[in-house]
């Protein structure tokens, strides 16, 4: 007799959106049921954000809105509590702490899990899905290849996009989310292209490993803003248009708002963050030209307010352009020449062309803006074969509000795969940190187990309607 194998859901991406995917199937998916979680660095529970270990390197979220279960929202609070006796409130603790919470949570989901259920950890790179009747079967870049029934995509935001200045051995690092250890050499002039928090990060570690001067630059020459201390109530949004409208109807909402508001007493900060649940109306509220519009012309203004830096993060900083370790140019990058060993950082300002010698450059650009120029196999394979498809402005892929994916046939979920996270980027928007992925990993999972469910009830008909029938 041939015995059925349990239904088998693989899941590419182990930070914290496939992770927290895996734990909901685990904690209350159908069974029975197989989980593969598929990670390339074999790190399973971390992802980019949570995998680093420099102790410098703090969330920009307080605790109290870190736990990775929407309806548990103090379960972070409770975890650093028993582990690290945490003191007062508000605190920005270690995004290694937080990697380890994360884990911790698998860890316990999988030894408390029914024995119908098995969790399957796989390091691998998938680099192709081929759809096979109704499987898919998924190729790595070595190994063999591995089927399931379901697919999870929970592979974060893309790596970014800029020029390629050659092979740059370790004096250019095109990822330093890749290449750890980018502070050695130690005492080594540095440039850093971009001043996001990938930057901040960068710079912190290479403020502990010597005295070197670093060089910051982005065409604003701007970092993030810092948090206000303390444990804030964000104030609750404007009324929001109730037909698409352009860019500059939403700027003067929000300019509007956050002047009334700050005329009865509340900061910017507030209000910003008071916009964040409603952020994706606001998004699904703009024109396509408006949102267009917004990528290209005023998405670094609104990162720095949106994604804050801790406030002990923006005193270091501080710091160290006092002490003139730090300093930053506004400007954009022409060119890096390489003399020997020294490298040639040419910077376009307003007062002309500028050049900054220097051992090293580390590009912290952020993540890529257009999926269909996307450098990962896997995305260019599932495009190309038309089993996803890219939203209009290619920022992520096409789903349904589960997260259930569309393909290039039609305009209804095959309901056989699924994402979350940085790739519903296009119709959400505001998709990429821990507030929106955790509610996202419950939805999905819930509409893995509908689909699951849906199929098992339909092959039960097929076979009640086989054996019902008359025999001949
Ligand atoms: C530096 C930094 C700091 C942040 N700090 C915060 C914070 O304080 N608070 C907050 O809420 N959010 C923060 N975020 C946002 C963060 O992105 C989310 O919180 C969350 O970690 C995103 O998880 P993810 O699983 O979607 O993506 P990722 O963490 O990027 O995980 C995706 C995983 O998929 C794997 N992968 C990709 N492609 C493949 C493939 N083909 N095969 C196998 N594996 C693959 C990658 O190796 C990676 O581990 C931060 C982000 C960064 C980059």
């Amino acid at each position: 007799l041939e015995q059925k194998r349990s239904p088998v859901v693989a899941i590419v991406g182990a930070g914290f959106a496939g992770t927290m995917t895996a734990v909901h199937l685990l904690r209350s998916g159908p069974e029975p049921l197989e989980v593969v979680l598929i990670e390339r660095s074999g790190k399973f529970g971390r992802g980019v954000a949570y995998a680093t270990k420099d102790p410098n390197h703090l969330l920009n979220v307080p605790v109290e809105l870190m736990s990775a279960f929407c309806e548990q929202p103090l379960h972070f609070v409770a975890w650093m509590n028993r582990q690290h006796d945490l003191r007062g409130s508000a605190a920005f603790v270690a995004r290694g702490v937080y990697g380890d919470y994360i884990e911790s949570i698998l860890q316990e989901t999988e030894r408390q899990a029914s024995p119908n259920k098995v969790l399957r950890r796989v390091k691998g790179d998938v680099v192709r899905v081929i759809p096979q009747q109704e499987e898919f079967a998924l190729e790595f870049t070595h190994g063999p290849r591995i089927s399931c029934d379901r697919l999870v995509l929970a592979v974060g935001p893309m790596a970014s996009q800029h020029a390629l200045y050659g092979e740059g051995g370790n004096q250019i690092v095109a990822d330093p989310w890749a290449e750890p250890g980018v502070s050695d050499p130690p005492d080594c002039p540095t440039v850093v292209v971009g001043m996001g928090l990938t930057a901040v990060d960068q710079i912190l570690s290479l403020a502990e490993s010597g005295n070197a001067p670093i060089v910051a630059m982005s065409r604003g020459g701007r970092f993030p803003f810092a948090h206000l201390p303390g444990l804030r109530l964000p104030v609750p949004s404007p009324v929001l248009p109730s037909e698409p409208v352009g860019l500059p109807v939403i700027e003067r909402l929000v300019c509007e708002h956050i002047e009334e508001m700050a005329r009865q007493g509340h900061d910017w900060r507030d209000v910003i963050d008071g916009l964040r649940p409603v952020t994706p109306v606001i998004w699904s509220r703009l024109l396509p030209s408006g949102q267009r519009a917004f990528v290209t012309e005023r998405l670094r203004a609104w990162e720095r307010r949106r994604h804050r830096m801790a406030p002990s993060v923006g005193k270091r900083l501080g710091e160290l352009l006092d002490q003139g370790r730090l300093s930053t140019v506004a400007g954009s990058l022409a060119g890096i020449d390489r003399a020997h060993a020294e490298l040639q950082v040419a910077i376009d300002t307003d007062a002309g062309r500028r050049r900054v010698a220097c051992g090293r450059v580390i590009f912290c650009t952020g993540s890529g803006m257009d999926i269909r120029r996307s450098e990962s196999p896997l995305l260019e394979d599932l495009l190309d074969r038309r089993l996803v498809v890219a939203d209009e402005l290619g920022l992520g892929l096409r789903a349904d509000s589960s997260g259930a994916l569309i393909d290039g046939e039609g305009s209804q979920p095959t309901g056989r795969l699924f994402t979350l996270g940085a790739l519903r980027r296009g119709e959400l928007w505001e998709t990429t940190a821990v507030g929106e992925i955790r509610v996202q990993a419950r939805d999905v999972a819930l509409a893995l187990g509908r689909s699951l469910t849906a199929d098992h009830s339909g092959a039960h008909r097929e076979r009640t309607a086989l054996l019902s029938r008359p025999i001949p």
